[in-house]
């Protein structure tokens, strides 16, 4: 007979989390593990090694260039005023003018927007396309806030921004919580400020404000066409090809249109409302209408779909796994379990540090976020040069140029693995963070 254990479930599990967590990183507790932060710092002093970097350079790249807070006032439509707090940080203008998204959660944070800039900074490098890193974000629930309320917090903050953004110095971009309409108030409030109509100075926009044809599903088709090469890398065929999204916003609904297209297996959806699974495969097309009908993914039946618990969906066996959310989804909770041959990282800053260690033992091939998802930024930087040549290209050769950047982008993170027998993840810090430092030499220090 099983003994029965004298310490609760709960804390055995916090106990073997910590094991875990502390097996790789003596130091580390768990709120460290989950900083998004320490994370980006971990991997590019990694990288930073290996690379020999300079002590100095190292040093400036370790920082951010500048952070901004801003306490952004915004009448309510009950009539009270309320304060939000908001955040742009801008790591580095080395390649060029800053880029990166605005993002409005509940859970935004200093650390975590500090992180996803640097991360902005190494993506735009890993796609060699002349930017630096930026992000921005606000401390808000934008699910619970009516139209005018955004608008009127949108142009406030975009207000606040006017010295540090434009088309030359910071180009902000949707993110979690914005979108299209996001991009077009703050385009317009810079625009008002600046008496003339400003296109180039936000990326995302709607296409007749000046957005780029593509650029809404290019975080998507970026996803898939370095899927279509982790496959062939691997040696691996698209038929039977078994693809598990979580997240099922911009991106993850993209990435599992495209790759469905493509004739790849779609087994499984994780979304807020819950998991969806069908071994035989989900018709991504027919998911698409019924969740524009019925506003959610629950209650698709068709063709032996399933509803299913999210976090043994999560687990399930399967040659991709693209977490498109969030950070911290794979985590010393989870890694361990997980049954993917690749992992294909749609969000920023999915996987933990202590993750990387678990996967890495697992041999999962892993698709960095600075690499996977640079679709987005990348069509990003195709709207903005539309904008300034004032000229504006079809959707084929936006998509015929995603398609070469992308493919470029990671040939040479694999040859960076090879060349110096490291992990994808490692490989792709280097080649970015060689590549800031390249230009940061070059440019010369006015210290
Ligand atoms: N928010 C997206 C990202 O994290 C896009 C940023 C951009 O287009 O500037 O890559």
């Amino acid at each position: 007979m099983a003994t029965e254990s004298l310490v609760p479930a709960t804390e055995r599990k916090e106990a073997t989390e910590r094991r875990r967590t502390q097996a790789f990183f003596p130091q580390l507790s768990i709120e460290e593990e989950l900083n998004p932060w320490l994370a980006q710092e971990a991997r590019f002093d990694f990288a930073a090694k290996k690379l020999n970097l300079d002590d100095g350079i190292w040093k400036l790249l370790r920082h951010p260039t500048r952070e901004l807070i801003v306490h952004i006032p915004v009448m309510m439509d009950d009539g009270h005023l309320e304060v939000f707090t908001g955040y742009r940080v801008q790591h580095s203008i080395s390649r060029g003018p800053s880029k990166g998204g605005v993002r409005y959660a509940p859970d935004v944070s200093l650390d975590e927007v500090r992180a996803l800039a640097s991360w902005m900074t190494w993506k735009c490098a890993v796609v060699n396309i002349p930017f630096g890193g930026a992000k921005g974000g606000i401390i808000c629930d934008p699910h619970k806030m009516s139209q005018g309320e955004l608008e009127r917090m949108t142009r406030r903050y975009t207000a606040e921004l006017m010295e540090f953004i434009g088309p030359e110095k910071d180009v902000p971009a949707p993110d979690m919580g914005t979108n299209e309409q996001t991009m077009a108030w703050m385009m317009d409030t810079y625009s008002m400020h600046m008496r003339q109509t400003v296109t180039s100075v936000v990326t995302g926009k709607p296409v007749e404000l000046g957005g780029s044809r593509g650029r809404l599903e290019a975080t998507g088709r970026g996803i898939s066409i370095v899927c279509d090469h982790a496959l062939k890398h691997l040696g691996m065929a698209v038929s039977g090809c078994r693809v598990i999204v979580q997240g099922f916003g911009n991106v993850g609904s993209n990435a599992a249109k495209l790759l469905f297209e493509k004739g790849y297996s779609i087994i499984g959806i994780i979304d807020l409302d819950g998991g969806l699974a069908n071994p035989r495969g989900i018709d991504i097309h027919a998911l698409l209408r019924h969740r524009a009908e019925a506003g959610t993914i629950v209650g698709f039946g068709f063709a032996g779909a399933e509803q299913v618990d999210p976090a043994e969906l999560f687990a399930r066996e399967c040659e991709i796994l693209i977490p498109a959310a969030t950070e911290n989804v794979i985590t010393s909770r989870n890694a361990a379990d997980l049954k993917c041959r690749i992992l294909c990282e749609g969000a920023n800053g999915p996987t933990t540090i202590v993750a990387d260690q678990i996967l890495a033992e697992k041999q999962v091939f892993i698709l960095p976020d600075i690499l996977a998802n640079a679709g987005g930024v990348t069509a990003s930087y195709f709207e903005w040069v539309q904008d300034r040549m004032g000229y504006f290209w079809n959707e084929a050769e936006v998509n015929r140029r995603l398609d070469l950047i992308m493919s470029e982008a990671f040939d040479a993170v694999i040859s960076y693995a090879k060349a110096h027998n490291v992990n994808n993840r490692i490989a792709a810090y280097m080649l970015a963070v060689d590549r800031v430092a390249y230009t940061t030499k070059q440019r010369g220090m006015y210290a």
